[in-house]
């Protein structure tokens, strides 16, 4: 589509041309974005909010600015709803450090068996602390989650529930909205982790009346280190600061301190600004392409990719066979999925294996790893015939050593 945009895809084209299949992982930048930090850096660079002079008021016009973009981007109520983190890791560690303190021994917190280890291990470690209860709503042997596991799962011990908008093994979208509503109408606030969703579907977490929503700007065309956290204002009023230090506050005295607004208050010590511009230029990308175009070129790389994928002899595909993201795990005959990898990066094919930061699903699916190949905006149809080709050569080549 836009592979003229992205000067590395642009590059290893004319040597031989790379086929960029791991956009699930991290995602290429856009001339535009690499040009945005070179312009913040060369003409804007100070610090943000603290000092007078006239760089440092360019720099936080900037920044803020950034935050302005993002926050209609995702159709939040206003930019004080939008935390700068450094990703969606962060994001999901302050919702679970700081929510999990307002909760009492034998609360439960509810999850799902799909999710990345950034919406687990959070959770599981302010369990261990504060004797919390983990639920997990089960997939299925599609990757679905079972929604009918939401009525006894979700009951009043259940506090908040925090599941991932796309999955990034199966490329399941989860019925969000219908899982919102349902906790909600239990009066349970919903965390999303949109990792896998913003920059590849219109987000708008108004519509969606999520609570809190986080997400990577590196896997949306943007830098990485610099991040998302959504919240409902009601929420980053009423919830504790996880991190201490300048900016945070508006008052300290030697043994206390007053905390700043949101959302400043979740934004402890100088921000990741370049960032924060940059993530602003890749908003103002994926704007220019249009949402809409981008989803629907990912719907038919999709539907492509899952028709030629299954002409593949010997090659277990995971996840649902429709109604899905551009994110295709699975394994080929019984050749390793590194192997498979190793193979067909000989072919300039760039896919990833392993367990995808999802341990506790690949145990589930009884295999030791999985290869995964991911789509963006950038891929073409030809793409795909190219794996596919690669991957049966590479089931010859295991097969027959040729
Ligand atoms: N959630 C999902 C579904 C992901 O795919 C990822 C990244 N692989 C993350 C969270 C974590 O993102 P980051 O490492 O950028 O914080």
């Amino acid at each position: 589509m836009r592979i003229e945009d992205f000067p590395i895809l642009r590059k290893t084209k004319g040597r031989e041309r790379l086929v960029y299949l791991d956009s699930a992982a991290t995602t290429q930048k856009p001339e535009s974005v690499i040009s945005a930090l070179r312009e913040y850096y060369e003409n804007e660079n100070a610090n943000v909010h603290r000092a007078q002079h006239a760089l440092a008021e360019r720099a936080t016009l900037a920044y803020e600015e950034a935050r302005k973009r993002v926050s209609s981007f995702i159709g939040a109520g206003s930019a004080e709803e939008i935390v700068f983190t450094h990703g969606a890791t962060e994001a999901v560690n302050i919702v679970a450090k700081s929510f999990c303190e307002t909760l009492s021994p034998g609360d439960a917190v509810l999850l799902t068996e799909m999710e990345h280890h950034s919406n687990l291990v959070p959770w599981q470690m302010e369990a261990a602390k504060k004797k919390i209860e983990l639920r997990f709503l089960p997939f299925n042997k599609n990757g679905e989650l079972d929604y009918f596991a939401l009525e006894r799962l979700l009951d009043e011990k259940v506090k908040l529930v925090s599941v991932t908008h796309v999955s990034n093994v199966f490329g399941t979208k989860n019925d969000i909205p219908g899982i919102v509503e349902f906790a909600h109408s239990k009066g349970v606030p919903v965390l999303v982790d949109g990792a896998q969703a913003a920059g590849h579907m219109a987000v708008d977490v108004t519509a969606l009346d999520c609570d809190f929503y986080a997400f990577s700007g590196h896997k949306m065309c943007g830098p990485t280190g610099i991040g998302v956290l959504y919240g409902k204002i009601e929420y980053l009023r009423s919830l504790e600061p996880v991190m201490g230090g300048g900016e945070m506050i508006t008052s300290v005295w030697l043994d206390r301190a007053e905390w700043n607004e949101p959302p400043y208050k979740f934004e402890a010590g100088t921000p990741h600004i370049a960032g924060a511009v940059g993530l602003g230029a890749a908003v103002s990308y994926l704007e220019s392409i249009g949402m809409d175009v981008i989803e629907k070129h990912e719907r038919e790389l999709t539907a492509y990719a899952l028709e030629r994928l299954s002409s593949v002899a010997d090659l277990e595909l995971y996840g649902p066979r429709e109604e899905r993201a551009g994110v295709f795990a699975f394994n080929l005959a019984d050749i390793h999925a590194h192997d498979v990898a190793q193979f067909l990066d000989s072919r300039g094919v760039g896919i990833r294996a392993g367990h995808h930061c999802a341990h506790p699903l690949t145990r589930k699916l009884g295999v030791p790893a999985t290869a995964r190949a991911s789509l963006y905006l950038y891929n073409e149809m030809k793409d795909i015939d190219i794996l596919v080709e690669s991957l049966i050569q590479c089931g010859e080549f295991f097969k027959h050593g040729v």
